[in-house]
């Protein structure tokens, strides 16, 4: 019997999967493997979050294959000989798998489609992530896009020719051989169990992403451009750890969006747009990988930023004393996610009024975020630093008590993730150090101490960040 490794990595699903597509459509039957090998994504192996949903995701992964008469084999190791070693075993003639757009990915999976084609193997790979692959975008120079406008109206002028979606195979003959290792063996859950509030708000895997997407189409993406905006409302789509880990792919994302009903809508139109930034941030990352470290706009090298731990750890424990970064980044403690306006606002104070490096800050992201994702992250912490292509400038400061005023308006956000300042009068809510002591005391609120004074002066900070910026810019005028 002909038989083929589908090598699932960030495409854990059945639907609208090429590679297993591909390998169904030219083989009998085959072996679903997974290869654990985080030492292989270096220097940006999968932080707690992520461990935490992919274990869950691959059990996910494990009951549809096994709900269609398939398995899914588990391996860890060093990624090209694991698969050397399952062909033998299995007597495997090819490995097809889907693309990823990392640096350390890409190298890797060149030299594995060396390795395979030098032992003999079939070695195929296939667009499973991304709507256009980041080589197929060109400016008119033939060159990658740096800024997102132009980019997007390139793409979308060939959206219409992306095929449709295609459906789950229904059936699948795959070899039980029994080799592979048990889910538990990789150690991907925490030992000391801070995941219960993940757990609370997540369904990882193919059937939670597809209700997912199903309930923001059904409820939400017609409102989506109002309300994306808003972080006291259910108003995103909140796919974005689906579509990290490959539960859904793209095209799904725009096929759902795109249905009769809603072509046209300003809210369909718009959640359309986020995907096209997903897809940009995938553009840069790979044509520009050294970005992951280093700012894409050269100017910004030279940045003598501050070192300050204490101020580092108060707004990674969301004790800032400004109320909509503390419960930024508490929701994101919690569960696993913030809100796209929230990052900016928590990622401006920590690279603008705190002066810090926008890498710390994507460090932290990294290991708590469930949707962290190399290519979104980079592009997220070095717009927001103003650093990076297609910048908001450097000019730009978020001031976190306006914008907590006006994408909050009746602080919803803040008392839900900020209980210790609940019964404080709206209009001091998003800036407590400026509410009257008697208010303060109505309230129960004791501010340095139940609740901190903010740890820098939002208007003294944002002037000298400015004027160090304009040093470095005029600096490296011609
Ligand atoms: C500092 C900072 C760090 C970020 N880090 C990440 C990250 O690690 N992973 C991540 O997926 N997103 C990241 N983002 C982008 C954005 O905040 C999230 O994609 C979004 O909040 C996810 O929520 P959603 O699924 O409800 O998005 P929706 O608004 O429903 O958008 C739909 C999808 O479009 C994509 N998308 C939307 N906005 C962006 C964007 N600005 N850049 C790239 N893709 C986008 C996501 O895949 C998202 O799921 C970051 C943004 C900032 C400012």
């Amino acid at each position: 019997m002909k038989t083929a490794i589908v090598w699932f990595r960030r495409d854990l699903r059945l639907t609208d999967n090429p590679a297993l597509e591909a390998a169904l459509g030219q083989f009998e039957n085959v072996v679903a493997l997974y290869i654990h090998a985080p030492d292989e994504e270096a220097p940006w192996a999968p932080g707690a979050a992520s461990r935490w949903w992919l274990h869950h995701s691959l059990a996910a992964l494990s009951e549809s294959l096994a709900a269609r008469g398939g398995r899914l084999r588990l391996e860890r190791g060093d990624s090209g000989q694991v698969l050397l070693q399952v062909a033998r075993q299995t007597g495997a003639q090819a490995v097809f798998w889907n693309r990823l757009y990392e640096p350390a990915l890409v190298r890797r999976d060149t030299a594995i489609k060396q390795l395979l084609t030098e032992s003999g193997l079939q070695a195929t790979s296939c667009n499973g992530a991304l709507l256009f692959e980041p080589w197929t975008v060109k400016t008119g120079g033939g060159g990658p896009y740096k800024v997102f406008t132009p980019f997007w109206r390139s793409c979308q002028r060939d959206l219409s020719a992306l095929v449709a979606p295609r459906p789950a195979p229904t059936r699948l003959s795959c070899t039980s051989d029994g080799g592979g290792i048990e889910l538990q063996a990789l150690e991907l859950l925490p030992r000391i169990r801070w995941d219960v509030g993940m757990s609370r708000h997540w369904q990882p895997g193919e059937v939670g992403a597809l209700a997912r997407l199903d309930q923001f189409v059904e409820a939400a993406v017609l409102r989506y451009d109002e309300d994306r905006n808003r972080p006291d409302r259910p108003g995103s789509s909140r796919l974005s750890p689906h579509l990290h880990f490959g539960e859904l792919s793209p095209r799904q994302a725009l096929a759902a969006a795109s249905r009769p009903d809603l072509t046209g809508s300003a809210g369909a139109e718009s959640f359309i747009r986020e995907l096209g930034w997903r897809e940009f941030a995938h553009h840069l990352l790979y044509h520009f990988p050294h970005t992951t470290d280093a700012p894409l706009d050269g100017r910004f090298t030279g940045l003598e930023w501050q070192d300050d731990p204490a101020a580092l750890a108060a707004w990674q424990r969301g004790r800032t004393g400004f109320p909509i970064v503390d419960a930024g980044m508490r929701e994101l403690w919690e569960t696993g996610w913030m809100h796209n306006r929230v990052r900016m606002i928590v990622a401006s104070l920590l690279t603008k009024n705190l002066f810090m490096r926008w890498q710390d800050g994507a460090r932290w992201f990294w290991d708590t975020l469930v949707d962290a994702d190399l290519a979104a992250n980079t592009l997220g912490w070095q717009w927001t630093a103003g650093c990076g292509a297609d910048a908001a400038p450097y000019y730009r400061v978020f001031n976190p008590v306006l914008q907590a005023e006006k994408f909050d308006p009746e602080r919803q956000y803040l008392r839900r993730w900020l209980p210790e300042l609940a019964a404080l009068p709206d209009k001091w809510l998003a800036r407590p150090w400026e509410a009257p002591s008697e208010v303060l005391g109505k309230a129960g609120v004791t501010l340095g101490n139940q609740y901190p004074l903010p740890v820098v002066d939002p208007r003294g900070s944002r002037d000298d960040a400015l004027r160090r910026f304009e040093r470095l810019t005029s600096m490296s005028r011609p």
